[in-house]
């Protein structure tokens, strides 16, 4: 492309060079012929006056001779033309005025033919001189003729033509050295027109080469390119206005570009998917939550047909429609690909800049953990509802059938009395555990962390829980070093393990142990850095264990695996579901081993430093 430019801009170039020399050869022959004509001028009449002079003085010296023989005068006139031709060197002829040649320096006069025709000879017979520049045969070159008529001093009458002839080679030589050295100074001064001519030429041209580069880069969207400052004239005032539009453009194309990126980083950073879908059924944009949410990166879908996503069957199907109805589609549905989610799909028609036809705009939304959530809202209302109803109808019921008549037996009244207040203490436990479950869950109490003295603080708890382990004949045993400070939310961590404990006691039988044990570990980090301190607390009981089918819902809420059992022990089922949930609040994990018939291990661990 420059190089094209580049032949176009010298050809202009040339042809610039070109007028400028034929102006300037045209003006330097001009004043060529001009000086050479003139110069040719004023050496002929140079030479033509000094004949004058010469003329006249020959008629004075030697005057015409009135009297006498037409021989005699002849041979006087003769002798005159060679005595003058030895003292001048210049060719004398003396003419009757009849044109008869009576004396010549050069020839015989009887020999030369009659000269009345000459033109000078004519000339100086009507006028007194008459010149004449002709080519002489008998010399072969160019002579010039000065007739004088020679008049008789009274009369006044012409007595005869004196004539003196010269030859002009030595002017034409002259002339000739003259146009040499002429047209070797013009032709140096051509040569030196030309160069400067080239050069102004390139003056004019470069400025305008540099322009049309660097509109061509401008063409091809390089707005970066600048021209050089080309001086104050026109070209300089075009370069700086092209230098201003592309100033222009290249602000332009800047806040296009920021535009854009604004609207890429927007799009990859939306939560949604955003697809849309050109009126040719081409992906045109396809960002970063579409990536995960159908399982296909952008690059492999942008630019083809979406009729290409073959995994995705009931969102073709969809947009499709879409496509044929020209109307929004709402709707929920199922993807299978790259996992199973519920994804609420909002499909829009949208014009598009270049086509009449309108494309597609889909965004899409996982709904999965909404819908998720919502069940388990659902479920756990009317997990409550029955949890509530029972222990509320034993109450009614017992509480109906005192009024009844009950209250008289005083035996009856007072183990019905006792269920009452079992069912209602069970109530209260259960509305306390829910109570504190939707706080945990709501984060209304953040933690307060502070270290603990773990082996004091677990000996506390056994200590406390002594009685009811006394109760069933359980061993309790603590394992755990001195000096091991972990940073917790004590009362939190209270819950944690006192429920852990306390089912231990609870689904061991009697004669059982339940044993907790304290052990510093060290885990890989998850970034891959430095390795963490974790505590691992177990707490492991001898007790009836835990069918392995039921092992992973345990932490569930409501979850019990033997309904009965628990309902007896007094438990709520929400106690595991709160475990976990404080045990991730500090950022550790749970887990449970168990073996029916053996007993069970749960075990935590937990970061020795909360540095979250
Ligand atoms: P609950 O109040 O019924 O004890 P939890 O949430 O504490 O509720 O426990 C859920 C269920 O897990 C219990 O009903 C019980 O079946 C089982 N479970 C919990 N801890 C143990 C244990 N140490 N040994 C055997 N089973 C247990």
């Amino acid at each position: 492309m420059a190089s094209r430019t580049g032949a176009h801009m010298s050809k202009f170039r040339l042809k610039l060079t070109a007028l400028f020399m034929l102006l300037i050869g045209l003006s330097v022959l001009a004043a060529g012929i001009f000086t050479g004509q003139f110069y040719k001028h004023n050496h002929l009449e140079a030479l033509s006056n000094h004949m004058e002079t010469q003329l006249h003085v020959l008629s004075a010296a030697a005057p015409w001779p009135k009297d006498g023989s037409k021989a005699a005068r002849t041979e006087y006139l003769e002798a005159q033309a060679i005595r003058f031709k030895e003292l001048a060197d210049m060719r004398i002829t003396y003419i009757g005025t009849d044109g008869e040649v009576l004396g010549d320096s050069d020839h015989a006069p009887g020999t030369m033919d009659n000269h009345a025709g000459r033109e000078e000879v004519r000339e100086a017979l009507a006028s007194g001189l008459g010149r004449s520049i002709r080519h002489s045969d008998t010399l072969d070159e160019n002579m010039l003729y000065v007739a004088y008529a020679v008049k008789d001093g009274q009369s006044g009458q012409t007595l005869g033509i004196v004539r003196l002839a010269m030859s002009l080679s030595a002017v034409e030589n002259s002339l000739d050295r003259m146009w040499i050295a002429l047209a070797l100074g013009l032709l140096a001064v051509f040569a030196l027109a030309a160069l400067v001519s080239y050069r102004v030429a390139l003056s004019v041209t470069r400025p305008l080469e540099r322009m049309t580069t660097a509109a061509k880069r401008m063409a091809g969207m390089d707005y970066k390119v600048r021209i050089p400052d080309a001086g104050k004239d026109e070209i300089g005032e075009l370069g700086r206005a092209l230098n201003a539009m592309a100033a222009n453009l290249q602000d332009h194309m800047g806040e296009i570009r920021r535009n854009e990126l604004h609207l890429q980083s927007v799009l990859d950073h939306m939560i949604s998917g955003v697809v849309m879908i050109g009126p040719d059924g081409r992906i045109r944009i396809y960002n970063r939550s579409a990536e995960l949410l159908l399982g296909s990166l952008a690059r492999e879908r942008v630019g083809r047909s979406y009729t290409e996503a073959k995994q995705q069957y009931e969102l073709l199907q969809l947009i499709r429609s879409g496509f044929e109805t020209g109307e929004p589609i709402h709707e929920e549905l199922t993807v299978y690909y790259p996992e199973e989610r519920l994804l609420e799909l909002h499909l829009v028609p949208i014009p598009m800049d270049d086509d009449t036809a309108p494309g597609l705009l889909l965004v899409l939304q996982d709904v999965s953990a909404i819908r998720r959530l919502e069940r388990m809202r659902s479920e756990f209302v009317a997990n409550v509802s029955h949890e509530l109803k029972t222990p509320v109808a034993a109450v009614k019921g017992f509480a109906e059938t005192l009024l009844a008549g009950a209250v008289n037996d005083p035996e009856t009244a007072r183990s019905f009395l006792k269920i009452i207040q079992d069912e209602s203490d069970r109530l209260n436990r259960l509305i306390g555990d829910i109570l504190e479950l939707s706080k945990i869950e709501s984060r209304r109490s953040p933690l307060q962390f502070s270290p603990i003295d773990l082996r004091s603080f677990l000996d506390r708890q056994l200590e406390f829980l002594g009685p009811e382990a006394a109760k069933k004949e359980i061993s309790l045993e603590l394992d755990a070093p001195e000096e091991l400070f972990i940073e917790a939310d004590e009362d939190r961590l209270g819950q944690i393990t006192l429920n852990l404990l306390q089912n231990g006691i609870s689904y061991t039988p009697e004669g059982g142990r339940v044993r907790v044990k304290a052990v510093i570990v060290e885990t890989e980090s998850e970034e891959g850095g430095d390795p963490l301190e974790h505590v691992r607390i177990t707490v492991s009981d001898t007790g009836i264990g835990i069918p392995k089918k039921d092992l992973p819902r345990i932490f569930e809420r409501f979850y019990r695996v033997d309904k009965a059992r628990s309902r007896s022990s007094g438990g709520t089922g929400l106690g595991l579901s709160i475990v976990k949930h404080l045990v991730e609040l500090h950022h550790g994990t749970i887990r449970v081993e168990s073996m029916v018939g053996v007993g069970s291990t749960f075990i935590i661990e937990l970061p020795l430093i909360q540095d979250y």
